[in-house]
């Protein structure tokens, strides 16, 4: 289910470790190593990938890329939300089975990343892969406390005696609150906005976030165990994932910054008070806008991978790294141009008998990724020994295996 890939060159000498901005604001080292662990939250398999996604995964797999030429042992996990209510109702309102809506996007995905040389996840899962050990995890939250049964009558199931939709009772965890620091009414709005419940009867908390929901007439149901038929909330499918595949504490939390709350300030409080785990750093790229918003199906300003087929991914890769990753930008026709003039000159460039000395270059380009992923600074300096002379034989090669290490630009 992942996707083919090329080796990574090496390259000479050790880049460093980067330092990340945490959603804190707060800029850390990123892993202290020997090994580094992150978790890119995958996506929902509904629609199409646009450049939204493009840039969160092409962002966090420079992050790799830079921890691999730092000589780490790196290990990233990904997941497919291939249940969820956005997905069901699509399936609903096309009149296709979920199954293969899925099934469709997921391999579409996949050659999408191929195509953009984003490395593949070491651990890559899909939550309906994973639903009994996501019903054990919360039959643990419930045993320890951290969690309770909400009747199921009146909303949509029939209520079985000791049966129920199954909460995170937050105030369970002090900790609750650290990783956006966002202030009550700002995470109400969020949560509403952003597929919670918080109006939900019987709930103890408004941002109590669902952990298991009883099957419903027309939904896809499993065996739960303990919790009855059902299938799992959001946050907590991402929080089971993530220990499977790194281990109760891992280095980087990695996704969009519209996951930042509630879904990784959940998926984060469920890994505390599952495993005792913790996280290193959030880290959060910035949404892409086209048109002047925020693209987004309902706007239909929707830029697809799959409307820039005739576009070598290459040049898309340089026209994404061309903004830094936290930012919030604007994909236009104009960023893309750029992105292909400069991909054109490096080629012409790396494919002259020799250039200016590589090594420096290497240097800069390793510092600026050191800095929280300085892209925008990278590319400037390789723009600058693409338009300078020299008489180094060796030189274009090493250029060439640097943009295929570090950036994921093959020339
Ligand atoms: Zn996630």
């Amino acid at each position: 289910m992942t996707w083919p890939t090329s080796p990574v060159p090496r390259l000479p000498g050790r880049g460093e470790v980067v330092r990340l901005r945490d959603a804190s604001g707060e800029v850390r080292l990123s892993a202290e190593g020997p090994a580094a662990g992150m978790y890119v939250c995958g996506i929902t398999p509904y629609d199409s990938t646009h450049m939204g996604h493009v840039a969160t995964y092409v962002a966090f797999d420079v992050l790799r890329r830079a921890w691999l030429d730092a000589g780490l042992k790196v290990r990233v996990t990904s997941n497919v939300t291939d249940v969820d209510d956005p997905l069901l109702e699509r399936a609903h309102a096309t009149g296709v089975s979920w199954e293969h809506l899925a099934a469709e996007h997921e391999a579409r995905f996949a050659r999408d990343m191929a195509a953009l040389s984003v490395l593949p996840p070491d651990t890559y899962l899909r939550v309906s892969d994973v639903v009994p050990q996501v019903a054990e995890a919360v039959a643990a939250m419930l045993d320890a406390g951290a969690a309770y049964r909400v009747p199921t009558a009146g909303v949509g199931g029939p209520d079985v005696e000791g049966l129920g939709d199954v909460y995170a009772d937050l105030a369970a965890d002090p900790a609750f609150g650290s990783v956006s620091g966002l202030d009550d009414a700002t995470m109400r709005a969020l949560f509403a906005e952003r597929g919670g419940d918080p109006d939900r009867p019987g709930k103890r908390g408004p941002l109590d976030p669902l952990l298991w929901r009883r099957e419903r007439p027309g939904e896809p149901a499993w065996d739960g165990g303990r919790l009855g038929r059902g299938r799992p909330g959001w946050h907590v499918e991402c929080a089971v994932i993530a220990a499977q595949g790194l281990g109760p504490s891992f280095d980087v939390q990695a996704g969009g910054s519209d996951l930042l709350f509630p879904h990784h300030e959940m998926s984060c409080s469920h890994t505390r008070m599952l495993y005792g785990g913790r996280v290193r750093v959030h880290a959060h790229a910035g949404m892409v806008a086209y048109a002047g918003h925020k693209m987004s199906k309902s706007l239909g300003n929707l830029v697809l991978v799959g409307d820039l087929e005739h576009i070598d991914p290459a040049a898309v890769r340089l026209t994404v790294l061309a903004a830094h990753y936290s930012s919030d930008w604007e994909w236009t026709d104009a960023r893309l141009t750029t992105g292909q003039a400069r991909l054109a000159r490096w080629r012409a460039a790396t494919a002259r008998t020799s250039g200016p000395a590589a090594a420096p270059l290497l240097d800069q380009v390793r510092a600026a990724l050191a800095r929280d992923l300085d892209t925008p600074a990278a590319l400037e300096a390789l723009d600058t020994w693409v338009a300078t002379d020299g008489d180094d034989h060796d030189a274009p090669a090493l250029v060439r295996a640097l943009t295929d290490a570090l950036l994921g630009v093959r020339l």
